[in-house]
């Protein structure tokens, strides 16, 4: 059943706004309409937004820019739909200067936009929809599949108040999807043919909390017993309800990934508890050594932010000590970015811009180095990799991700969801390059 209608949409920031790009892509779908093949053909253009610091909020208003006097230019009756985090932060503001938007749909209204976009067409003003903590889970369940893999979304919003972060005041507080809906999705996305689960919220690790469900690592064993599912990650986990008791359990886990993605965000204890974070340097330390002795190879990657209201060149030195003494495998480093909402704007101390970008690069000098030699250690090992698709580079190679969340470009022809056994030969950039064993 058509409309002969399109929509387009653009997503910003992180994987929870890939994943709801994802629902509201099958909620057009699922009304007839076709996705378009660029903005300029499309009746509805979605922009999914994200407002977690200033660069990604600019990139926004870089594209609400170019959409200004868009419907004139093109001379169409396009609708314009500002979603995600910056409509739930600002979007009533935004409506006003940009009078192109003709929708405001808040992050609890994923699954309401092409309600929304058809109310549109014959009103005037904006629709504005921006209540929360009403987040309804799509349940489009195996329709997610993106050929062999999938994000399952297991947990939204956030309880944390990282004093740094908007996350809570923008996506409500925590709510986890019931055990029974998850383990019903990820069979049938197996049914469907896919083979890499990636579990996602803001902290899996509060999974199951908030509703008194079954907790964390007991869905991975669930999860880890269902039939075609090879492969499992998850992100993001939170220090503060991780440990070894957990690792230990993982480890016993064969398709869970030796991939973990562990945010420790400064290695100052100062600045830890100034950022809410409720966990220590030694904690978190505790916790890499029982990854390191019950999982070994695992690989792990981190983000941290420097330049937080009233870090001193001690504390900094801190987080260097500690990257050191870890040696991620790659590490998201930001500047602190001050927002509305959130506490640590209040810490009168403030990081000169010229200091923070300083740190910023020595930081990511020094985590250049360190994924450079741990890439180097991996040259001359055997490993299973998983074909993503046709190297950009060169399509008579295919680039494929290791359990390790590496990714090798591999000298031969296969389709994307297959796993090749490899000898890793060489790195080129931040890639490996690998040669299949036959
Ligand atoms: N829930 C996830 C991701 C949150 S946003 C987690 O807790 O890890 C992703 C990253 O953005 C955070 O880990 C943090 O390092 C960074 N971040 C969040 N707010 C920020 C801010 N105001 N300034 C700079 N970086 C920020
Ligand atoms: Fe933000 Fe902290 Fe929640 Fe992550 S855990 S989304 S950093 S408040």
């Amino acid at each position: 059943m058509g409309n002969n209608k399109s929509y387009y949409i653009e997503t910003f920031g992180c994987e929870m706004n890939k994943s709801d790009s994802i629902d509201i892509a099958l909620s057009f779908e699922e009304r007839g309409y076709k996705k378009a093949k660029s903005e300029i053909d499309a009746d509805v253009i979605i922009l999914n937004t994200c407002a977690v610091r200033e660069n990604a909020e600019e990139r926004v208003l870089g594209r609400l820019g170019y959409y200004r006097s868009f419907k004139e230019r093109y001379n169409r009756e396009t609708v314009i739909v500002l979603a995600g985090c910056m409509a739930q932060e600002r979007g009533q503001d935004l409506a006003r200067y940009f009078p192109e938007i003709d929708v405001v749909s808040g992050t609890c209204h994923i699954m309401d936009i092409p309600g929304f976009a058809e109310e549109r067409s014959g009103s005037k003003g904006p629709v504005i929809a921006l209540d929360k903590n009403d987040y309804r889970f799509s349940g489009y369940r195996g329709k997610r599949a993106e050929g062999y893999k999938a994000w399952v979304n297991i947990i939204t919003g956030c309880s944390n108040y990282c004093s740094y972060c908007v996350v809570p005041y923008l996506r409500g507080a925590e709510k986890s999807k019931s055990s029974s809906e998850i383990i019903t999705e990820i069979y049938e996305l197996a049914d469907r043919g896919v083979v890499e689960i990636n579990l996602l919220g803001q902290n899996v690790n509060s999974y199951g909390k908030d509703n008194n469900d079954i907790s964390f690592i007991e869905l991975l064993e669930k999860i880890n017993d269902i039939e075609g599912i090879k492969w499992i990650r998850f992100i993001t986990s939170h220090p503060k309800d991780f440990n070894e008791e957990i690792v230990k359990r993982i480890s016993t886990l064969k398709k869970v990934c030796k991939h973990f993605h562990l945010p420790v965000q400064s290695g100052s204890d100062r600045i830890l508890k100034l950022m809410n974070r409720k966990y220590t340097v030694e904690h978190y330390m505790d916790i890499i050594g029982a990854i390191r002795t019950y999982i070994p190879g695992a690989s792990i990657g981190t983000d941290i932010i420097v330049g937080f209201p009233s870090e001193s060149e001690e504390d900094y030195d801190q987080t260097l000590d500690l990257v050191m003494s870890v040696l991620f495998d790659d590490a998201f480093t930001y500047i602190y970015s001050e927002r509305q909402f959130e506490k640590a704007r209040d810490i009168p101390e403030k990081i000169p811009p010229e200091i923070s970008k300083k740190r910023i690069e020595t930081l990511i000098m020094l985590q250049r180095r360190i994924s450079y030699e741990k890439n180097t250690e991996e040259i001359g090992t055997e490993k299973t990799a998983l074909t993503i698709g046709e190297s950009k580079k060169d399509p008579s190679e295919m680039l494929c991700k290791t359990e390790t969340g590496k990714m090798v470009v591999v000298n031969t022809k296969a389709p994307a969801g297959r796993f090749l056994d490899i000898r890793v030969t060489g790195i080129s950039g931040n890639t490996l390059r690998g040669k299949e064993i036959t």
